[in-house]
């Protein structure tokens, strides 16, 4: 398929009037035709004006058919074969085994919502009967059920060009709960986002979906994505990437007329704690899953393991020169882009002039451009809690090692952490009790805990949680990755003493839907729905 170089609002190809984006081949600093042409106030109007316009008929198709939907974009996914694969190849220097992997996801992913949208649990119906005798009032009929928030401005992400991008779980989410999306492709991979775009287009057209259900604009995040965050159709944002450009979005969706919720996954240094006993016997291996995570991607994943957490001892100086030994043979990975890359070395830089931190280990040099060199850093408990930026994510394979001189220092250097999408517990046997005093406060820090794992590699599935307290999200009760990720874009309605014929088709008494009903306070028994 030729890349237009244009934007997808609805079922028509635009051309932008703003700054041209290029992809950019990150391995060889080439520049990659065509050029995509920034949207503007004109463009994010048009777009949302049809995501308005599409709402209620799309928010009103039947699950089935919804179902069906989601599984055609995979499926036109899969149809656009290695050129996606070639193009997000160039546009991200992430390897082709990576990208198949990514695609396989994206397409799962599209099809667990598919699954869930026709389980219907989502919709969550409650029906409290009317009880007309009930002393000292009667009680009406009350039905409760979860409607789609609006349309959902989505952003892509760097990191992530298939899985959190334009078809992405966001976008997949926000589909599955009947929300339109606009997505505002992430200008490291423009080329990538037409294809993937125009594949959804096609879904849409050969579902018979109204065409406003999907656009995709591309332009500059502080004019058209600000416009799109504030315009009053938009109910709802998905965002991952840096904490500023996260809390800018949080800032301009609070301060409309109407505020709306931004999803946004930000920042997160997923602690990894070695407890004593696991440290002592499985030193080799521990060294060896660690430096693979860290490495994995060159670190570019949001679960990358930037801080390791063990009290001070010869286990520990083994652990650390066996990740030494391991790290000297890692090679440097190509970056995303340039400005990743930069940020990178900007945040080793200021590790490595730091006095309270000092470098154990690195990785191969950088060869080529945007090249990633590894580095492993080490900090005293006192340290960490004393400077604040040594918690500061550096997005890359570099990690901080803080080491503890006794359990309530571990108990200190845990309390003082801010918020994580994930914390990783290495134990054995002998570590449970100590894991056991942590959990409560480990709890409190992240949005899911991992036994003897590492925490990248993030299942999509029923009950993962891929959230977590500020600043890992900016909602810590929710998740972006997984079925329950479609519970960010509904909010429920209630409705007392309708009649049966006015009742949407889930609250209806017969329960044509076959849903599992809450219902006069039981729950109903499992039955398939449609
Ligand atoms: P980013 O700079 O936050 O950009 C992500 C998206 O947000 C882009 O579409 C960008 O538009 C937009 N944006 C950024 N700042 C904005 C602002 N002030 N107002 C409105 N929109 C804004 O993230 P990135 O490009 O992916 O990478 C930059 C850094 O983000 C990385 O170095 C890393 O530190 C961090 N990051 C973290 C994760 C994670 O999962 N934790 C993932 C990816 C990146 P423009 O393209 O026009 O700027």
């Amino acid at each position: 398929m030729t890349l237009t170089g244009h934007m997808l609002i609805g079922q028509h190809t635009v051309a932008g009037n703003r700054d041209a984006i290029r992809g950019l081949d990150p391995a060889t600093g080439t520049a990659l035709e065509p050029a995509y042409f920034g949207g503007s106030a004109e463009h994010v109007e048009q777009a949302c004006a049809l995501a308005w316009a599409a709402l209620d008929r799309y928010r009103e198709t039947t699950l089935s058919a919804r179902g069906e939907f989601l599984e055609r974009i995979a499926e036109e996914i899969e149809g656009l074969g290695d050129e996606l694969i070639d193009r997000a190849t160039s546009e991200t220097g992430l390897p082709r085994a990576r990208l198949l992997g990514e695609r396989a996801r994206t397409c799962q992913q599209l099809r667990m919502f598919a699954r869930t949208v026709r389980a219907g649990e989502w919709l969550d119906v409650r029906v409290d009967p009317a009880q007309p005798q009930r002393q000292p009032l009667p009680r009406s009929d009350l039905r409760q059920r979860q409607i789609p928030l609006g349309p959902v401005a989505v952003f892509g992400a760097s990191n992530f060009p298939l899985a959190f991008s334009v078809a992405g779980g966001d976008t997949a989410s926000a589909l599955a709960a009947g929300c339109p999306v606009i997505v505002k492709a992430h200008g490291a991979h423009p080329g990538t986002s037409e294809l993937v775009g125009r594949a959804v287009a096609r879904a849409v057209k050969a579902c018979d979906v109204p065409e406003g259900v999907f656009s995709l604009v591309y332009g500059s995040g502080r004019e058209l994505g600000i416009a799109l965050v504030s315009d009053r159709r938009i109910k709802a944002v998905g965002f991952t990437g840096s904490r500023s450009g996260g809390l800018a979005l949080i800032q301009a969706a609070q301060a409309r007329p109407e505020p709306i919720p931004v999803y946004a996954e930000m920042s997160s240094i997923n602690p990894v704690l070695l407890f004593p006993a696991a440290l002592h016997q499985r030193t080799p291996a521990l060294a060896e899953g660690f430096v693979a995570s860290l490495t994995l991607g060159a670190g570019q994943f949001c679960t990358n393991p930037g801080l390791v957490i063990a009290r001070q001892g010869p286990a520990l100086d083994a652990f650390v020169g066996r990740v030494a030994e391991r790290l000297q043979h890692s090679p440097a990975q190509t970056m995303l882009t340039p400005d990743i890359c930069s940020a990178y070395k900007a945040g080793v830089n200021a590790l490595a002039q730091n006095s309270r931190a000092r470098i154990a280990a690195s990785g191969q040099i950088a060869g080529g451009p945007n090249a990633c060199q590894a580095h492993v850093f080490v900090t005293d408990a006192a340290d960490f809690l004393t400077d604040h930026s040594l918690q500061a994510e550096v997005f890359g394979a570099a990690s901080l090692i803080v080491q503890c001189a006794s359990d309530a220092e571990i108990r200190q250097v845990i309390e003082h952490l801010e918020g994580q999408l994930t914390t990783t517990l290495q134990l054995d046997d002998d570590d449970l009790e100590l894991a056991r005093s942590l959990l409560p406060t480990l709890e409190r820090k992240a949005g899911r805990l991992l036994v003897n794992g590492w925490p990248t590699g993030v299942e999509v599935c029923d009950a993962m949680v891929h959230g977590g307290p500020f600043p890992a999200t900016s909602d810590a009760r929710t998740t972006s990755v997984g079925s329950a990720a479609i519970l960010r874009f509904l909010r429920p309605v209630c409705y007392q003493d309708f009649p049966d014929s006015l009742l949407p088709s889930a609250l209806k008494q017969a329960n044509p839907l076959h849903l599992r009903r809450l219902f006069d306070g039981q729950r109903e028994a499992s039955i398939h729905a449609e």
